[in-house]
């Protein structure tokens, strides 16, 4: 067995004529574009938003590639990471026939993105120290399975997989290994970006919405295989990065320094947030996070869930989901934010 692109597409999609844009089609130098139906007297804000944006985002991923060490080839850029979750569902998953498999407890949307296109869901759930089983998702494999949905660091449990069960997968499954890293840039350990000449069929995604700070702008990364990339380019909607985002994004992308001081500062909050949830009394259990969050078990979840929201204070509350019973997930704040938290739990039933 070996990787097959064209064999593991639906057909249709193996098929699709993707749209060709006004953009697509003329690629020379001109001076009058009268070819997109755009307003060519120009916008209420400034005069190049009449125009439509680069389908591809071609700077965007030349700036994206130095920062990221990844060729802009291999990048992919979604309307957020969910929109890079609901493409590779749409171009691999038959509706009612193919399936996926996700190891709960994990990020909710794959499961959703699934359900939407209504494509099957095979749950492997974690183990009891949030590690692959690996003989239950061997055993979970069939030939409808297409895509392997795995998280590290993973939300909501904060941990990351352990690398040697990822290359398992990575040197035993042929169906797209779909491996979200939306929290990488807080973890001890290294993105597999790095390893997708070895692996044709493996899709890292990343995300500008956590360490980056850039959420209000709608930024997902896939990197993959070329030819991955090429399917996911005729998925997508033609314009679905819009022009502020793509701006916004090269301008961000220049601050590179800037991001890793906050992601040094993060992980050192984590790290004096842990350590003092666990002296308060409400706190039972703190997990080990490679992430910007920490789960946390406490006496009374849903309790504490209200007390802290009747005093503005919003967390997740994880406690009815298997394996996270009675647990919160809370960000990691500013400092005062962590303090006031802190206070706030120390004074719960005190
Ligand atoms: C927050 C998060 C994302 C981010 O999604 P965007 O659509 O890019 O904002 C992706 N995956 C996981 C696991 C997350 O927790």
């Amino acid at each position: 067995m070996s990787f097959n692109l064209d064999d593991l597409l639906r057909p249709n999609i193996k098929n699709l004529v993707p749209y060709s844009s006004a953009r697509d089609e003329f690629k020379g130098e001109a001076s009058i574009f009268l070819d997109a139906n755009e307003n060519a007297y120009g916008s209420p804000l400034t005069k190049w938003y009449n125009r439509y944006p680069d389908p591809l985002q071609l700077k965007v991923k030349d700036k994206l590639s130095e920062v990221k060490g990844v060729p802009a080839g291999n990048i992919f850029i979604g309307n957020g990471s969910d929109e890079c979750i609901d493409i590779l569902i749409r171009a691999f998953c038959e509706p009612g026939k193919d399936n996926i498999i996700i190891c709960p407890p994990t990020y909710g949307m794959y499961e959703v993105s699934a359900n939407i296109n209504d494509v099957y869901i095979k749950k492997v759930p974690l183990t009891a120290d949030f590690q692959l089983d690996l003989p239950a998702i061997e055993e979970a494999v069939d030939d409808n399975t297409k895509i392997i949905f795995l998280c590290s660091p993973n939300n909501p449990t904060g941990n990351s997989l352990n690398r040697e069960d990822l290359e398992v997968i990575l040197n035993n499954y042929w169906g797209i290994i779909a491996l979200d890293e939306a929290y990488i840039n807080f973890s001890r350990f290294r993105s597999f970006t790095q390893e997708l000449e070895d692996y044709p069929n493996l899709v890292v995604m990343q995300t500008l919405s956590k360490a980056w700070g850039l959420a209000a702008l709608r930024v997902g990364l896939a990197f993959a295989s070329e030819p991955i990339i090429n399917v996911m380019n005729k998925v997508k909607p033609p314009y679905n990065i819009n022009q502020a985002s793509q701006e916004l994004t090269l301008k961000a992308l220049e601050e590179v320094g800037m991001v890793n001081d906050m992601i040094r500062e993060i992980v050192t909050q984590r790290g004096v947030l842990e350590t003092e949830l666990a002296k308060l009394p409400v706190v039972q259990k703190i997990y080990p996070s490679d992430a910007n969050f920490l789960l946390v078990r406490v006496t009374d979840a849903k309790g504490i869930y209200k007390y802290l929201a009747d005093k503005g204070v919003v967390v997740r509350d994880r406690s009815s989901v298997t394996l996270c019973e009675g647990c919160l997930r809370i960000t990691v704040g500013t400092e005062a934010e962590n303090k006031a938290l802190l206070a706030y739990l120390q004074s719960y039933l005190a």
